[in-house]
């Protein structure tokens, strides 16, 4: 996604970023696995600012996955 994605410390393969969400706040979170083995590592940012941007991000990949026609 960016320079700053940091790697499974057991793979040393990306870790890849995924958006989930609070089955009781419904609020969304980031979490962030190796994409090799989920055994590897597995965490989540729930940092506002680092969460919001993720967002955008996805639904800006999503607009242009989808040809802009909806
Ligand atoms: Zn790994």
């Amino acid at each position: 996604m960016n320079a700053s994605t940091p790697e499974c410390p057991i793979c040393n393969h990306p870790l890849s970023v995924e958006l989930a969400r609070g089955r009781r706040s419904g609020k969304p979170f980031v979490m962030l696995r190796c994409a090799q083995d989920g055994r590897h590592f597995r965490a989540f940012i729930n940092h506002r600012p680092y969460v919001e941007e993720v967002l955008r991000q996805l639904e800006e990949h999503e607009k242009h996955r989808q040809g802009g026609n909806r």
